[in-house]
């Protein structure tokens, strides 16, 4: 196993060097699994910051222009370096996160793989002209980008970001969660490795108020990106107004599964437990609220029983779930699921009480609520647990009524009789996502979020997107 102690995670990456923070602490990680700390990791300050965004601005000069054949191939060496050091990638989010190490590697680390070879291949759009009558638009650029990103997809959101960016010509500070900062650090030593000049990718780990606030609010930074909670999204668009720079947010969700009548329901709910209780319920695509045909609710509820009942809990190689990531966040999960009952929702099974068989980690059970109504907490607040809302509806507009009824729209899911006789059911949905009959997750696809779920779009040819200025050149017609 990879030996997570030798990161330099009392350093910085700044510059293409490993610096010392001008002031900062060290912050311990934990093993949310063994409680114990794996290691002690630099945080940041808004001086650190400062530095980075010098380096990256002065980085941007060369970088902007760089041939698209040159970033391309840089960024195929990274994904090489991903292959190479997968171990390291899954041991570092396996150990911080406390998912089972072979469910990470499918799970966290394969698709960035993919991802990272996806937008290397896509740095030659920027160099594409288009005309607009007299005018040609080119493709530039937006400049020096802030990265804020969180614990739960940590690979994800990281190439999610860096991998756009990177293709598009822009230099970068990324800032990971204080609660998985690690694959970062293999992330940093890759980068540096696959010979990205100095000062392109900076990484400056450090608390949300400091270290993000900074990045948001700063005067030399042209777009910030940030995936997390909607407070704390709120925080940074706010931050970062007054320099009107671009913002792009991704953010939580409370997302709806509909079952309709004529569909396979055994498969239909064990799919959709299954979606929410891996990652140990911390996906913010999970779809929380199972959306039941009333006639077929019973059947249901037995159904997702044994589905929670049978889940194996650990981190060894049998196990499908995970502790929660942290203290902290095991409990914020409990304290909804006391609340649930306090609000006369039926427990079906789990709870808040420990797991008996894991008297250490910050494990829940896989919870399962019936006769919930869509005005509870629990159906209208992201819990990010492995806890899931069975509701029952009389007809398909009450459904989609229902599956409204929320202030996010990022994920949704339909299962119907096929593909096809889903689409009436997909269209009426408000979400940037829907999964139908059990879809997977496709990362040449956009992904991001309608209402209160955020701004902007992640992954696909729309990533890319978001990280480009058009400039329309006006030629003599
Ligand atoms: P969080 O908002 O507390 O933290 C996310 C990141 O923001 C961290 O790096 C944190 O240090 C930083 N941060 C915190 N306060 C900040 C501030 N005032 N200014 C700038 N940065 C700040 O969220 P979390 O607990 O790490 O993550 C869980 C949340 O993220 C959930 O709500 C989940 O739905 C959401 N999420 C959304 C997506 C998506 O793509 N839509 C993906 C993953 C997670």
């Amino acid at each position: 196993m990879t030996d997570l102690k030798k990161l330099p995670t009392d350093k910085l990456y700044i510059d293409g060097n490993w610096v010392n923070s001008a002031a900062g602490e060290l912050h311990a990680v934990i093993n949310p699994a063994s409680e114990e700390k794996i290691c002690d990791v630099i945080q940041g300050t808004a001086e650190d910051v400062d530095l980075a965004v010098a380096a990256a601005r002065r980085a941007f000069k060369d970088w902007r222009h760089s041939r698209a054949a040159k970033r391309q191939a840089l960024m195929h060496a990274i994904a090489d370096g991903m292959e190479a050091r997968k171990q390291d990638l899954i041991a570092a989010i396996s150990a911080a996160l406390g998912c089972p190490a072979h469910i990470t590697e499918w799970l966290h680390v394969d698709g960035p793989i993919y991802a990272m070879r996806y937008y290397a291949d896509r740095a030659a759009e920027m160099e594409k002209t288009e005309k607009a009558g007299h005018s040609v638009v080119l493709r530039e650029p937006v400049g020096v980008c802030g990265f804020i990103t969180p614990w739960n997809y940590p690979l994800h959101q990281f190439v999610g970001k860096v991998a756009p960016a990177l293709a598009a010509g822009c230099t970068m500070i990324q800032k990971p969660s204080e609660i998985t900062p690690l694959q970062d650090y293999v992330m940093a030593d890759i980068i540096d490795a696959a010979g990205l000049p100095a000062g392109v990718f900076n990484l400056v780990p450090g608390p949300g108020p400091v270290v993000g606030a900074a990045l948001s609010a700063h005067e030399d930074i042209d777009m910030v990106s940030f995936t997390g909670s909607t407070r704390a999204g709120i925080e940074v668009a706010k931050a970062a107004a007054p320099t009107v720079k671009r913002v792009t947010q991704e953010l939580g969700g409370k997302s709806p599964l509909i079952i309709t009548p004529d569909a396979n329901l055994e498969e239909a709910v064990r799919w959709g437990c299954e979606d929410v209780f891996i990652n140990s319920g911390q996906t913010c695509t999970a779809l929380t609220r199972m959306l039941v045909p009333a006639e077929r609710y019973d059947e249901a509820v037995a159904i997702a029983k044994q589905v929670a009942e049978d889940v194996a809990m650990g981190t060894d190689k049998e196990a499908f779930m995970g502790p929660l990531s942290s203290a902290r966040q095991r409990d914020i999960v409990r304290g909804y699921i006391d609340k649930g009952v306090a609000e006369g929702a039926r427990l079906v099974t789990g709870g808040s009480d420990a797991p008996a068989d894991f008297p250490k980690g910050f494990y829940v059970k896989p919870t399962v609520f019936a006769d919930v109504s869509n005005n509870m907490t629990i159906a209208r607040e992201e819990i990010f647990g492995p806890v899931t809302c069975l509701i029952p509806y009389r007809n398909m507009d009450e459904a989609i009524a229902i599956a409204n009824d929320t202030e996010y729209g990022l994920s949704s899911g339909v299962w119907a009789r096929d593909a096809e006789s889903a689409m009436p059911v997909v269209r009426r949905i408000e979400a940037g996502l829907c999964f139908v009959n059990g879809g997977e997750f496709n990362y040449d696809a956009p992904f991001g979020g309608y209402k209160r779920s955020g701004n902007g779009r992640e992954f696909g040819e729309a990533g890319l997107d978001e990280f480009i200025e058009l400039k329309s050149v006006q030629l003599p017609a």
